[in-house]
């Protein structure tokens, strides 16, 4: 690992001000992610701003009845929280879905958000990639890609987003807050990752320098009734090939309110907006939840070793929205 310089910021404004908008400088939450790509040289920050210290690590109840979550949450913390594992309980299954019990100790909400994705190709410096050498050519494409996206890629990049959190939080509305030199702002989850088009290396939103405050999650009393649900290739911690948030709201048989996103399909959290309006107002049967799954995989785009991930996707909503349906039923 080269050389860097290393600070603790202790306040917020310090923090955005240590940073300022320099390309060298990379906040650090738990270190879990950015402190492996050092060691790949895949990152190679001159100097480190150390997030962890700031007043950033609470999670509270909005006057409205959401959410707030701090950027320096711990993802145990996130996970163990009361108010998640009852208002939002998908929430709570997707954190504990990733990674492993030491690692959610250290990873932070922040930094949960901003990890990059686990494509072999992105973290071989000695590989061409688009997302980590602008211009240099995918080698995915033709090569490995078994576990690529197969919605809204494009030519330029087929990586996936590796986050289970951001799948409950693209299902919940949330809303990623940040602090710049000038100022706060905020992002609803679903404008936060940009769509990869030719610019994978773009990946947020987010201005230079900004600083990742924490996230708001909007009442949603159908999100008391959720769940995810995630498929990997060892039981063991291991990244997703598919998963999904499901909510459901059934009466007299008949879907009131849905909510369902994807995860390991895409370069982002994947809202499942055509689903959801398939599902509500229809039966909440297998029938219903199966045309609800193909009218989001209707735009899947796989290559040739990431076929299997569609009837994969569509076995899973089917069988998630099943599982909510006769807990509802109970
Ligand atoms: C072996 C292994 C298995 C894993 N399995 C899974 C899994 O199954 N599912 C899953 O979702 N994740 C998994 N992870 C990823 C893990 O969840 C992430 O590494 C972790 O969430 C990153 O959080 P961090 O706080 O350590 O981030 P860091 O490594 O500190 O930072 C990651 C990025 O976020 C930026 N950043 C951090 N905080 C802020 C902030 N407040 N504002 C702005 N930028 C910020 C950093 O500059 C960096 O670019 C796994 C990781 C490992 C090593
Ligand atoms: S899929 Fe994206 S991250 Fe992977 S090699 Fe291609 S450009 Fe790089």
């Amino acid at each position: 690992m080269r050389e860097f310089g290393y600070e603790r910021a202790l306040d917020v404004s310090g923090a955005v001000a240590l940073a300022g908008a320099d390309p060298e400088t990379r906040f650090l939450g738990g270190g879990t992610n950015l402190v492996d790509l050092m060691k790949a040289g895949v990152e190679r920050p001159g100097r480190l701003v150390d997030v962890t210290e700031l007043p950033l690590d609470r999670v509270e109840s909005t006057p409205d009845g959401g959410l707030r979550v701090g950027a320096t949450v711990t993802n145990s913390d996130l996970a163990a929280h009361p108010d998640v594992r009852r208002r939002y309980p998908a929430l709570t299954q997707a954190v504990l879905a990733g990674a492993s019990g030491q690692l959610r100790n250290m990873a932070t909400v922040g930094g949960n958000l901003l990890q990059r994705t686990r494509c072999g190709y992105f973290t071989d410096v000695t590989k061409p990639c688009n997302k980590r050498n602008p211009g240099s050519g995918c080698p995915a494409l033709a090569g490995e890609h078994r576990n690529a996206a197969i919605l809204g890629a494009s030519d330029a990049c087929v990586a996936v987003h590796p986050s289970d959190m951001g799948v409950a939080l693209a299902a919940f509305d949330a809303v990623v807050t940040y602090e710049t030199a000038d100022g706060p702002g905020e992002l609803p989850l679903a404008d936060f990752y940009r769509p990869v088009g030719d610019t994978p290396h773009l990946e947020t939103a987010l201005p230079a320098g900004a600083l990742v405050t924490g996230l708001v999650l909007p009442p949603a009393p159908v999100a008391a009734r959720s769940r995810y649900r995630k498929v990997r290739e060892r039981a063991s911690y291991a990244f997703a090939i598919g998963s999904a948030a499901a909510a459901l709201e059934v009466r007299d048989g008949v879907v009131q309110d849905a909510r369902l996103a994807f995860g390991a399909v895409a370069s982002r959290p994947w809202r499942a907006r055509a689903a959801e309006q398939v599902l509500i107002g229809a039966p909440a049967t297998g029938e219903t939840f199966a045309a609800a799954a193909d009218a989001e995989l209707s735009a899947a785009r796989p290559l040739p070793q990431n076929t299997y991930k569609v009837p994969l996707m569509r076995n899973l909503v089917v069988a998630l929205l099943t599982e909510l349906t006769e807990e509802a039923a109970r």
